[in-house]
């Protein structure tokens, strides 16, 4: 787990004296901070710093927080916390419809801003683990199942939607045999003997593009993945 100090974050606030009382608050905490004021200096600041998290006021000048959250979101998925001048339920829709996770009514308690932070960036690293939970790398063969790609070392391997398919099931669970009929039934969706023919020639297509000694043949019974190629 990185600590806190890791964590960058963007605080985008035109009034000089909040945007300073929350960045002092912020670095105190443990936070490496940069800032903006107004709309097209925190886009440029998201594209220059990579922040973490970036903490949005709603008015600026040039363009306000909703475009900006709008255009960084586009850019890259980050975490955003906004801060919106009133209890305005409208414009707490808009954030939230234009990429905001969360938001603060001003004014705030520096204390609450400070939990809320820290709240947004454990949620998002939780989800940065499932994800890679749910993508295995085995030796030099890496899985992005969020975004469906396969790597063999440096190189992007292209696999149909049912190699992707065979490949992430297998690799949910390394090492074991998984039987012919049970590879169907996970990855077809059907079960019975007569889906063995397709499964054999899919683990062979499936062999020529990641490597034949990467799937472990048991004959008469089914297939494995090895932990680590040629292993
Ligand atoms: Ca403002």
């Amino acid at each position: 787990m990185p600590s806190s100090s890791a964590f960058k974050i963007l605080v985008v606030e035109d009034e000089p004296t909040i945007n300073q009382a929350v960045s002092d608050r912020l670095i105190g905490s443990g936070y490496e901070v940069v800032r903006a004021y107004d709309g097209p200096g925190a886009v440029a600041s998201f594209e220059e710093a990579s922040p973490d998290l970036v903490l949005l006021d709603v008015m600026l000048p040039g363009f306000d927080g909703h475009e900006v959250c709008r255009r960084i979101q586009a850019m890259r998925p980050v975490p955003v916390l906004m801060l919106t001048a009133r209890d305005d339920e409208s414009d707490i829709l808009v954030g939230l419809g234009v990429g905001a996770d969360d938001y603060l009514t001003k004014p705030f308690r520096m204390r609450e801003l400070v939990a809320r932070v820290a709240a947004l960036l454990r949620r998002v690293e939780r989800a940065a683990e499932l994800a890679r939970e749910a993508s295995p790398q085995l030796g030099d063969l890496r899985i992005d199942a969020g975004a469906r790609r396969v790597w063999v070392a440096a190189s992007e391997i292209h696999l149909t939607p049912t190699e992707f398919d065979l490949l992430l099931r297998l690799a949910g669970s390394p090492g074991t045999v998984l039987t012919r009929e049970t590879l169907y039934a996970d990855v077809w969706g059907w079960s019975g003997a007569s889906g063995t023919r397709t499964v054999d020639s899919h683990v062979k297509a499936l062999r020529a593009k990641i490597g034949a000694d990467r799937v472990r043949t048991v004959h008469g019974v089914g297939y494995a993945l090895e932990r680590v190629a040629g292993s």
